[in-house]
């Protein structure tokens, strides 16, 4: 009910200006969706086909003509065709030339071919003004109105006047266009659609690893290893003690290589004396990932709380306590409280609470609806400062735990340290180096740096 009606919000305001005929090349699927939306919207519509007879699924006020009758009836035309056969196109270049065609195809590869649909459209019929537009937007989206996730529509081409009208043509149908400049932009425009979450490629494949490694790590040391030495049968542990260890781990190393590639920056900085030279490529893919690192660190630390709120109903550890207190009444002995296990163990679970807490601060104002309502320094506040201050209450959580056993052989099964051990190292090496910069002697030099100073100007003044 909304979406129809912010639809109808958008058009109603043109509805009753004299719309220009558009053309459309190609009776398919998303030439008959763009088709209806734009009758919808008040233009008229002629479709130019091989084949002029119509159907029932073609809008009922449109006309179907030849492609040659088509084209003369409107300015604008639209390409609703695979680029593989855009040669029907070269006998057509003299009724089109100084038409406007909006290619809106699509490839089925990335870089598909060396030059992008839209270049090679206007090699084909040099003398028409060729623009790209509406390859982001599907037929289903188009015909359905569910259009919110795809609302906006890349344009770009060589010539002002013709983008502008397809510009205007884009914004009646509801949408919002944006403007990416000449037609060179067009391969990346193309390319857009065909990208599977590039920006999550990185932090999925590194988790994936990270849990693959602490995976095998811990059934060594916790399943393979007792079994070995006490012939005791702990597999039950993969369920709940073995995840609710390496998801932990995964959030804190996770965490900490957000802010890691930050400090290697500032290091760079400081040893090159400015910052006008590039960093390194993988320095820069990294940086671009962190909004997403953050993202797949926050979702293994909210398992982390759930696997833990399940500990007290599992059978283990009710078995557990409950030998304990019989072994005490047979006993006929009670242990003592004792005060610093007691403080350990609350202060391990205050600092985990408030690492969660603001670790989920953090994923709030990434989200763009959030984001987009602070200002730049209110972002780098919560981003940098409060993302530091998450750092340092979960590392001091994962050290609280497991501290007073760094040292206890018990602790090194086959040489191999508990696992919490080995997420500490990236880290603390990121809290320590951040804490190095802190220094006057670096945060100054780099602070200038930062705004412009250069320690060898490549320019002197
Ligand atoms: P389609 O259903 O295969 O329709 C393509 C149309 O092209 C056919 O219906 C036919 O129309 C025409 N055609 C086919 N062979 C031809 C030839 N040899 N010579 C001249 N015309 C020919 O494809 P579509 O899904 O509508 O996609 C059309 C274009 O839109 C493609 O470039 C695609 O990449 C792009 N696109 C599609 C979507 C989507 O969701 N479908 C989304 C974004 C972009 P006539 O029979 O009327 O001649």
């Amino acid at each position: 009910m909304n979406k129809n009606s912010s639809n109808i919000m958008a058009l109603a305001p043109n509805t009753s200006n004299k719309r220009e005929t558009v053309c459309i090349f190609g009776t398919g699927d998303f030439g008959r969706a763009l088709g209806h939306k734009l009758i919808q919207s008040g233009y008229p519509v002629v479709f130019g086909s091989r084949s002029t007879q119509t159907s029932s699924l073609i809008p009922k006020d449109a006309e179907v003509l030849s492609h040659a009758e088509a084209a003369q009836k409107a300015a604008i035309i639209i390409i609703a065709i695979q680029r593989q056969h855009y040669n029907f196109l070269t006998p057509l270049a003299e009724i089109l030339h100084g038409k406007v065609l909006v290619d809106i195809s699509n490839n089925l590869k990335i870089n598909q071919y060396p030059e992008s649909n839209a270049e090679y459209l206007a090699q084909l019929v040099p003398g028409a003004k060729v623009v790209k537009a509406f390859n982001t937007v599907s037929a289903w989206a188009l015909q359905s109105g569910t259009l919110d996730a795809s609302r906006q529509v890349f344009v770009c081409g060589d010539d002002m006047e013709a983008k502008q009208m397809v510009m205007d043509i884009v914004r009646a149908l509801g949408l919002t266009p944006l403007d990416q400049g000449s037609l060179l932009a067009a391969q990346e425009i193309e390319n857009y659609p065909l990208q599977l979450f590039p920006m999550w490629k990185f932090p999925i494949l590194l988790s994936l690893g990270l849990i693959a490694f602490f995976f095998f790590y811990c059934l060594i040391r916790d399943v393979i290893y007792p079994y070995v030495y006490e012939n005791k049968d702990y597999s039950f542990f993969i369920a709940i003690s073995i995840t609710n260890r390496i998801c932990p781990i995964s959030a804190l190393i996770l965490l900490a290589l957000v802010y890691l590639p930050g400090v290697l920056a500032a290091i760079i900085q400081l040893y090159r004396g400015t910052k006008y030279r590039r960093f390194p490529d993988w320095l820069d893919k990294w940086m671009l990932c962190r909004k997403q690192l953050g993202l797949v660190a926050l979702a293994f630390a909210s398992l982390h709380v759930l696997y833990t709120l399940v500990i007290p109903i599992r059978s283990f550890v009710r078995w557990r306590i409950s030998s304990q207190t019989v072994s005490q009444a047979l006993n006929n002995k009670t242990e003592p409280l004792n005060t610093t296990n007691a403080w350990l163990s609350d202060s391990y679970v205050a600092l985990g609470i408030l690492g969660f807490f603001l670790f989920v601060l953090l994923g709030i104002t990434s989200l763009p609806s959030v984001s987009n309502n602070v200002n730049w320094r209110e972002f780098r506040f919560v981003q940098s400062k409060l993302g530091y201050l998450t750092l340092v209450l979960c590392t001091a959580h994962t050290l609280v735990y497991g501290g007073k056993w760094f040292l206890s052989p018990s602790s090194y099964r086959w040489y191999l340290p508990s696992a919490y051990m080995l997420s500490l190292i990236i880290p603390c090496t990121v809290l320590v180096i951040k804490f190095v910069l802190i220094f006057p002697c670096l945060d100054r030099p780099l602070t200038r740096i930062r705004q412009g100073w250069e320690r060898n100007p490549q320019y002197p003044e």
